[in-house]
Order: C-alpha cells, then structure tokens, then sequence
C-alpha cells in the first residue's frame, strides 16, 4: 500500500490525486478572489450605476468581516470532515453551498442576496479550503519525501486561479470590456462567472476524485460516538439560542445595525485564537514540551495576524487607493481598478521558485521566527511605500502613477514568501499531538483576527487620512517585526528542537 502511494508519479512527479485537488483549489480560489475583485465596487456604486449605494467605509469594513469569517469557520469545516462526513465529503458540500452563494449574488436581488450570498461562502469555505489541504497531506504516506514540492504546486494552483479572475470576472462585470469601470456595470454577470468557476471545480472534482482520491478519505478519522454528539449538539443549539437573543436584545434597543454586529464578530475572532490557546496550554493531553512548542507560537500567531491584516488590507484599502488615487492606465493599455488584484497572487508565481531555490540551497538560513521578523518588515515597508505619494505630492487629492501600487504589492510578496508557507510548516511542526488539525485552523485564525482588525480600521481610510493611515499601520509592522527580532533566540529555544 506505502509502496504503491509512494509510486504514483503520473502528476508531474506526483500522485494524480493532486492534479484533482490542484484543480479544484484553483476554481474555488478563481470564484473566491474574482468574486472580491468586484464586490468592494458593487456594495459602494450608486444604484444607478449597478451598485447598492453602501456608504464606502461600511463597504470596505464589510469586505474584511467576510474575509475573517470566511477563515473562523474552518473551525467548524475541520471538525466536520475529522468526526464526521470525512474530507471528501466535507469538501463537495462545501464546493455546493460555494456555487450557490455566487448564484445569489448573480440574481438582481440586492442586499438580501449579498447577506445570503455571505453566509453561504462563509460556512462553504470552511467547509471546503481546511479539507482540501488537508487531502493534499493526506496524498503522502510519512517516509515521502515529495510532501514539500506537492505543497507549493498545490499553493501554485491557489495563486493561478487568483491571478487570472481579476482579469475575467471585471472583464465580465464590465459589459466585456477591458476598461476602467463605465455607468453601466453588470456586476451580476461578474458574479454570475464565479459561480460557473466553482461549478467546473465541482464537476471536476466530482468525476475525478472518485477514479484518484483514497477511499479512506470518505470517512471520518476520528468518528464522533452517538452519545458524545449529543452534549455538541445541545451546545451548538445553546449557542445559535445566545446569538438569537443578543440579535432580538441589539433589535429592540435599536442598536441593530451593521457596525454593531460587525463589532461583535471583531470580538470573537479575536477571543477565539485566546481560548484556543488557553485551552491547548492547560491541557492534560499536552506534554511538557508539546506545552513550550504552544507558547512559542504564541508571538508567531501575533506575527501572522498582524502580516495577515496588511495583506488581506490588499482587496480592501490598495483597491480604494487604485479606484481612488490610481491612473488606470500603463501606457495605452487601460486598466479596471479590479484587475490590480492580480498583482498579488502573480508575484507569488515569480517569487515562489526565487524562494524554493533560496531555502533549498541556503545552509545557515534564519529559523522560522528570524523569518517571520523579516517578514513583518517587509509588509510593514510595503505600507511606508504607499505613504510616499502623498508626502512627495504635498497632496492626496488627483491620481498617481499605478507602479505606486504595483512596487507595493511587490514588497508585500515578499513578506507574504517569508511567512505563509513558513507559517504553515511550521504551524504542523509545532502542533501538540491532541490538537493537531485544530492547530491547522488555528493558522487560518491568525489571518481571521488581522481581517477582523482591519474591519474597524479599514472605515478611517480615506484620501484625507491616507498618508497617516499608512504611516501608522506600516510602522506597528515594522516595530513589531524589530520587537520580534530580539526574541528569536528564546522563541527558538522555546520550539524545543523545531527549526
Ligand atoms: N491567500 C491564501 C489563500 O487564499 C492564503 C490564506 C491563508 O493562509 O490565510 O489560500
Ligand atoms: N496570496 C493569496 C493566497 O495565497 C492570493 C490572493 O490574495 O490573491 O493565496
């Protein structure tokens, strides 16, 4: 069996299962980032110009709650596939309610179908994106040693989908045009385009899957017993209870609206890593050192929220700043602020050999912490950059050249190299034995906290704040990443024989 895992080479040199997950990250990932690529535009254009007319700093502050959401509820997504449905399953489910919340925004319906559309991605996301990385380790058996390359093929897939929708879905929302966004938007039909993407990653994934993935993932890992599901299912009913009251309570004090309910998510996705963390350092399962590996991940996920909050800041403040503050054009070539966000998963693509090449042949490269510290830096930069215009200008009122926001996406990536796929190897080394999937969401709450920040702090930027707002967010970075830098030693020492 070990044998015959470690024999399939038909992908590239890998097993031909990944080529199914590969593709169906890729469309998932092309609904996902196409589908964002419009949405900050099509909550804040006026309605006559096929928009809802959101004011923009709700618009923007909403952008980054979906984002963080969309990572707290991996949470769930894992617990579902290790107890219950098993990853396979996990994953179709999740690909579906994905399909159907890109239907929704597709329709004329408004408000209703984006909240709709919104909750459907949320819990389909987690649903999906925790398992299907989760099938990707699972492609491997322990001795093999390919587990590393299949990995950043697999986060090569993320970022080609991610490349190529900020292309196709405004092109589509824009009465297939390439051109700045015109009066006349059909954003349905933008949206319209994802749905067909997750549809062709579902289809795939389906026929596929059932010829190349393992039987195995068809079940659950640690299936849950009857008469532990029932004490979950009481608490789950006592939780959805609470939040219906605090609802009801919010409604008839008149306190029921947007910004509110925003707080309170901003509330959770923060205290969730908390009790996550006081839970895992208090428990009997952990041992002694599973117990110092945990603390030094503490300032790593602090880090990662903090690098994250910059990052994700991407589709939110530097897509303001291109509709805003950006000539759309380079040369004669006209540009939709939309497809700026490309920039990000395109200089992944180039960095990513650069760095595959870098660690591989570096003998006394820094540890994980030295890295993350590095990394803060370079995203704090990333922020200093875009200050510049502004301050050299005297002024943040007319539009500036778009290699501002290209030179910024490009030092942004660089951070993003020095800390994702660390992050993510690191986050498995370091996981206590008991807690091992969980410690995997417990990296994609690092990137739910820094969003769920940014959906207070992304409504303060405007043009007039500009140069402030990223002259402070950039410096909190680059201050950190230098704080971070004196403890690498202790955090090292901490990680207990970790690199
Ligand atoms: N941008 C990446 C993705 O969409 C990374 C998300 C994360 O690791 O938090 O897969
Ligand atoms: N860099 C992001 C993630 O790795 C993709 C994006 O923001 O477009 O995949």
């Amino acid at each position: 069996m070990e044998n015959k895992r470690n024999a399939d080479k038909a992908f590239l040199g890998q097993p031909r299962g990944l080529s199914t997950l590969f593709f169906t990250e890729m469309w998932e990932r092309f609904s996902y980032y196409g589908m964002r690529a419009i949405l900050l535009f099509y909550m804040y254009y006026a309605v006559s110009k096929g928009g809802l007319g959101f004011d923009q700093g709700t618009a923007a502050s909403i952008m980054s709650i979906y984002g963080s959401l969309v990572y707290m509820s991996g949470v769930v997504g894992g617990w579902l596939s290790d107890r219950v449905w098993g990853s396979r399953r996990t994953v179709f489910i999740g690909g579906v309610l994905i399909m159907f919340g890109h239907i929704a925004l597709s329709l004329p319906f408004g408000a209703p179908a984006l909240f709709t559309s919104i909750a459907l991605i949320v819990v389909g996301t987690g649903l999906l994106k925790p398992n299907v990385s989760e099938m990707v380790g699972g492609l491997y058996s322990e001795t093999d040693n390919r587990r590393d390359a299949g990995f950043s093929m697999f986060v090569f897939g993320i970022n080609l989908g991610a490349a190529v929708s900020p292309w196709a879905v405004p092109f589509a929302a824009n009465g297939f045009g390439f051109h700045a966004f015109g009066n006349e938007m059909n954003f349905h039909a933008g949206f319209s385009l994802a749905a067909i993407g997750m549809f062709l990653g579902l289809l795939q994934y389906y026929f596929d899957g059932k010829k190349y993935l393992s039987k195995e993932s068809l079940y659950p890992q640690d299936p849950i017993e009857k008469e532990n599901m029932r004490p979950i299912i009481i608490w789950t009913i006592v939780g959805v209870v609470a939040l219906a009251v605090i609802i009801a309570l919010m409604g008839v004090t008149g306190n029921l609206d947007i910004n509110n309910i925003i707080w309170i998510i901003t509330i959770v996705a923060i205290a969730l890593p908390i009790i996550y963390f006081i839970m895992m350092l208090s428990s009997k399962k952990v041992k002694k050192v599973e117990r110092s590996r945990v603390w030094a991940y503490v300032p790593l996920f602090i880090a990662a929220a903090i690098f994250w909050a910059i990052e994700e800041s991407g589709s939110v403040v530097l897509a303001l700043f291109a509709a805003n503050r950006t000539v759309l054009h380079i040369g004669g070539w006209q540009l939709a602020a939309a497809n700026f966000q490309t920039l990000n998963p395109v200089f992944i693509m180039i960095l990513t050999p650069f760095f595959v090449w870098l660690w591989s042949s570096w003998t006394k490269q820094p540890s994980a912490p030295g890295k993350f510290s590095v990394g803060l830096v370079f995203a704090g930069a990333s922020y200093l950059f875009m200050a510049l215009p502004g301050i050299i200008n005297g002024t943040t009122s007319g539009r500036v050249s778009p290699w501002w926001l290209i030179g910024s996406w490009f030092i942004v990536e660089i951070a993003e190299m020095l800390i994702s796929p660390i992050g993510l190897s690191v986050t498995t080394k370091l996981a206590p034995k008991a807690f091992q999937s969980q410690m995997m969401s417990m990296w994609f709450l690092a990137d739910a906290a820094g969003q769920a920040v940014n959906a207070q702090i992304v409504k303060l930027y405007s043009a007039n704040t500009e140069v402030a707002y990223f002259l402070i967010v950039g410096l909190v970075s680059v201050a950190f990443g230098i704080l971070l830098l004196f403890f690498v030693k202790p955090i090292h020492k901490l990680m207990d024989g970790v690199d």
